[in-house]
């Protein structure tokens, strides 16, 4: 990535820290479950929605929030089963899907994730746009089973596949694709209703997040659950409006890079103000996006 961009676009960053990723005092966090059927509950707290597969076979959690939040997390689970946390799948190696690894291993549940993850988790992560550092997580922390392109659970009577989708909200993300259930849990890839975070530092692009939205969309009927990683429950239809608005906002900054413009003169354009009433209410403002479209497109 050219200094000179990295330089113009960590200005509109400053803000980031302070509202994304930083966990709230645990008490302050709801914590909510809502039932699918299949014995599939989705879990809301802070950070990335979970979702469990409970029955005969054990639990099998996807992602697990922040550290301080595991005690209350796991006491809402026991409500759920009183069977054992077998396995945990990070979505992506966000600390609001990881935080909890740690935590969620001391009970023996055995971690699972994209070989991505674990090479991330394993050394300092440094992010030039936001300029933040993480320091390498123990070893405790890391996922101990690793998959490049995906895997399957045959698991309380369901089949859930794990498939690999390249460079899209990081270079490490997977989706979780239930048949029997129609139930399809997106990560990060998906934020139901808002503008996503594109993470350019950690190999995500624009170009990737919209193909792995067609991916999903490919897979899905009218009647799929779709469970996104920030926001409420989706169908399909909210999936398509929400693949429709990043192709959409790709082409309004793509004009700007194709016309030569440089990051500020584009961002001073202000090209996803059409898109910012409907879409711009989360923590990604139309200045991020159009950031992570400007770096996806011009960046390299
Ligand atoms: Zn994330």
């Amino acid at each position: 990535m050219n200094a000179w961009l990295i330089r113009a676009i960590s200005v509109i960053f400053l803000g980031f820290l302070a509202i994304s990723g930083v966990a709230r005092a645990q008490d302050e966090v709801e914590i909510r479950t809502i039932d699918l059927g299949y014995g599939l509950h989705v879990i809301f707290g802070q950070g990335g929605n979970m979702m469990a597969s409970v029955g005969a076979d054990g639990i099998f959690v996807i992602d697990d929030q922040f550290a301080p939040l595991s005690e209350r997390l796991l006491e809402t689970i026991s409500t759920l089963s009183d069977q054992p946390i077998r396995f945990v799948l990070n979505t992506h190696v966000h600390g609001d899907h990881v935080g909890g690894n740690e935590n969620f291993a001391a009970t023996g549940a055995i971690i699972v994730g994209h070989e991505s993850i674990r090479e991330r988790m394993s050394a300092e992560q440094v992010s030039e746009l936001t300029n933040r550092t993480t320091p390498a997580y123990p070893d405790s922390a890391l996922p101990i089973v690793t998959f490049q392109s995906g895997l399957s659970f045959y698991w309380n009577g369901l089949t859930a596949e794990i498939a690999h989708l390249p460079n899209a909200h990081t270079d490490g993300d997977s989706a979780v694709w239930i048949a029997e259930a129609n139930v399809l849990h997106m990560g990060d890839i998906y934020f139901n209703g808002r503008f996503p975070f594109i993470d350019i530092d950690t190999g995500g692009s624009v170009d990737g997040i919209i193909a792995a939205a067609n991916w999903a969309l490919d897979l899905a009927d009218e009647n799929t659950v779709i469970v996104p990683g920030h926001g409420e429950i989706a169908n399909r239809a909210a999936l398509l409006a929400y693949r429709d608005m990043l192709v959409e906002a790709r082409a309004l900054v793509a004009v700007h890079v194709a016309a030569g413009r440089s990051y500020d003169d584009t961002q001073a354009a202000n090209p996803l103000a059409p898109l910012n009433e409907e879409w711009g209410g989360g923590f990604i403002t139309s200045d991020y996006l159009t950031a992570f479209i400007y770096l996806s497109i011009a960046g390299e």
